[in-house]
């Protein structure tokens, strides 16, 4: 924050309004003072000078009284009177009869305006009025004088006027003098004010000082300091709020740091992925999973277009999203690994209704849709492999109907087609029906322990027994027992379709080799062929469920793909495990283990 100039600054206000305060009021007292004492002496000037009129009218009278007097000694006898009273604040004094006539003055130098008339026209009227008559003027000099025109008895019949000019320039010059000193007074007092006003400010600006200056520390997350509480006046409560407001603030943030804390651990551990954009759709926020769900690195992406990083901006408008609120299925998946996401939406939205934003929340569905997809596809399975046998049937019964069941070489064979179709058919109802009990929570093994070695003989033994091709076996298998906990039903099967494949697949005078060995914690059986083998991209496949190599030549075989597919089952159900080695045109090697528990065996022998 910029800092106060000083001439910005509350102190010089202070400082101021103080000497504005100074300076007003003692104008304006000064101006009642001087006025009023203008007046004052201005009244004693004149009424001292009134005063006087009445001691000379007296001694005029008294020398009009002896009548044996010249002309020439009255007026000498005049001017003396005049002359004697005429003080320092006095310019002139002259005897004037009521005709108008100068009868005398105090002036030495001016005596011969004695006898001659009055010119001047405010005194004329005055004279005219017969009253007494005052005012104030400026004469030829510049100076304030002061007349009087008062009229006097001179006798019984006589009345006259005593004219006088005051020097009341004199009265002027002191009011001046009293001036100036009002003035200096004044200036004294303003420095005294300003002094003063710059400390009494300063109580008033520290405080302020100090509440800015923690204010600024607060807005860079600061609040370990205080401001000093001076006093208990109103700066002081301020402060005091202050300290109270920056003890609330910090909690405030602390609680927000928390649940900011909070959120983003919710965020950051919450297996969905949740991206959070703006009003306009650029995106403010993406935790972990959004970010490795759609395989971007969180700080390019944000203030990114959330249409564009979805990758939906061909079938989609932000606004359609805020709209619709539904969620929509993202295809990510390449030829090699599917990837499917759901993009649900929902608006943030004000209590008032201003949407500010939109919430996108990321599922991986890929599993699911993987469900989806084999389910589709086991059902157009079942449905493809019942219509072949149900067709063929179809034509065969047909035919018998057209006649050929008269035909006694070709009705029997025609029979025994339609035998096997239907044998083949109860087998694979009887296979899907394993393993959908398989597939059901309620399935359960019936396990006992056998020695496995000796149980693997005797289902090699039924095998040899029955078997009508050029294949011999060879055994290699322990001498000891190993006694596992398996439920043997399950296993026949397991081992009856491992081997009927590898004779299925074994060549004309091929071999067919059995193995069993003891691992760690497995016991682990194999059986090889010497069959075409397994292309190396489909010995994984061929355990999903009705899975062939060549449907063309195993259908043939009548085989429906769901042998292994029922084993793995079976297997993993023990806790084993089920895999393939082949190497095309060499053979075969089917292997499973079945857990093997050394102690039990041990407590057994
Ligand atoms: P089913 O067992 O239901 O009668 P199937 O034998 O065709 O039918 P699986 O036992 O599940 O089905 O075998 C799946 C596929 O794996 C077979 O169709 C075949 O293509 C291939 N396969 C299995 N065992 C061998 C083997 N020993 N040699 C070559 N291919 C094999
Ligand atoms: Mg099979």
């Amino acid at each position: 924050m910029k800092k106060v100039g000083f001439f910005q600054s509350i102190h010089l206000k202070f400082v101021l309004i103080f000497i504005l305060l100074i300076l007003i009021s003692m104008e304006i007292i000064g101006v009642y003072f001087v006025n009023k004492l203008e007046e004052k002496l201005q009244q004693n000037f004149t009424s001292s000078i009134e005063g006087r009129v009445k001691s000379l009218e007296y001694l005029i009278r008294e020398a009009m009284k002896s009548d044996n007097n010249t002309n020439e000694d009255m007026s000498s006898k005049i001017h003396k009177i005049l002359s004697d009273n005429e003080t320092n604040d006095i310019e002139e004094i002259r005897l004037i009869d009521s005709n108008g006539v100068i009868l005398g003055t105090s002036d030495s130098s001016n005596q011969s305006v004695t006898g001659q008339r009055v010119t001047d026209i405010n005194i004329k009227r005055a004279l005219v009025s017969g009253k007494k008559w005052d005012r104030r003027f400026i004469d030829k000099a510049g100076k304030r004088i002061w007349v009087l025109v008062n009229p006097i008895q001179l006798n019984s019949n006589d009345t006259g006027y005593i004219y006088i000019v005051g020097k009341i320039e004199s009265v002027y010059k002191e009011i001046n003098e009293i001036n100036k000193i009002f003035t200096t007074g004044t200036a004294i007092a303003m420095v005294i004010t300003a002094m003063l006003g710059i400390v009494l400010a300063q109580t008033i600006t520290r405080p302020i000082a100090d509440m800015r200056r923690q204010a600024m520390a607060m807005a860079k997350g600061n609040f370990s300091r205080k401001v000093k509480v001076y006093g208990n006046d109103e700066i002081g409560q301020l402060a005091y709020s202050f300290n109270h407001m920056t003890k609330k603030l910090q909690e405030a943030q602390a609680t927000t740091e928390g649940e900011r804390r909070k959120l983003d651990s919710i965020l950051a551990h919450m297996t969905d992925g949740v991206i959070a954009t703006d009003r306009k759709g650029k995106i403010i926020l993406i935790n972990n999973p959004a970010a490795e769900m759609l395989d971007v690195s969180r700080e390019t992406v944000l203030s990114q277009e959330l249409v564009s990083l979805l990758n939906i901006e061909d079938l989609h408008q932000f606004e359609d999203l805020l709209k619709e609120q539904d969620s929509i299925i993202l295809d990510f998946s390449t030829k090699e690994e599917p990837y499917i996401l759901r993009a649900s939406f929902s608006i943030i939205q004000s209590e008032t209704g201003f949407v500010s934003g939109l919430i996108t929340v990321l599922h991986d569905v890929t599993e699911q849709e993987k469900i989806d997809m084999e389910r589709r596809e086991f059902v157009s399975n079942v449905s493809h492999e019942l219509r072949t046998p149900l067709t063929t049937m179809r034509s065969y019964l047909e035919a018998l109907a057209e006649g050929a069941i008269d035909d006694k070489e070709i009705a029997p064979r025609f029979l025994t087609v339609t035998q096997n179709e239907t044998e083949r058919m109860i087998r694979l109802v009887n296979d899907l029906l394993k393993l959908s009990k398989m597939d059901s929570r309620d399935y359960q093994l019936n396990k006992e322990w056998v020695n496995i070695i000796e149980y693997f003989h005797h289902v090699i033994d039924r095998f040899e027994m029955a078997k009508d091709q050029n294949v011999t076996f060879k055994r290699k298998l322990p001498n000891a027992g190993v006694f596992v906990e398996v439920d043997l039903d399950k296993l026949t099967q397991v081992l009856d379709n491992i081997i009927s494949n590898a004779l299925k697949y074994s060549p004309e005078g091929g071999q067919i080799t059995f193995r069993a060995r003891e691992l760690e914690e497995m016991v682990e059986l194999s059986i090889s062929d010497q069959g075409m083998g397994i292309p190396k991209d489909n010995l994984k496949k061929i355990f999903e469920r009705f899975y062939r190599v060549d449907k063309a030549r195993t259908r043939k075989m009548g085989g429906s793909g769901l042998g292994l597919a029922i084993a793995k089952e079976m297997v993993e159900a023990h806790g084993g495990e089920i895999w393939a080695r082949s190497e095309e045109g060499k053979g075969t090697t089917i292997y499973l283990t079945l857990p093997y528990d050394r102690t039990q065996e041990d407590d057994w022998s």
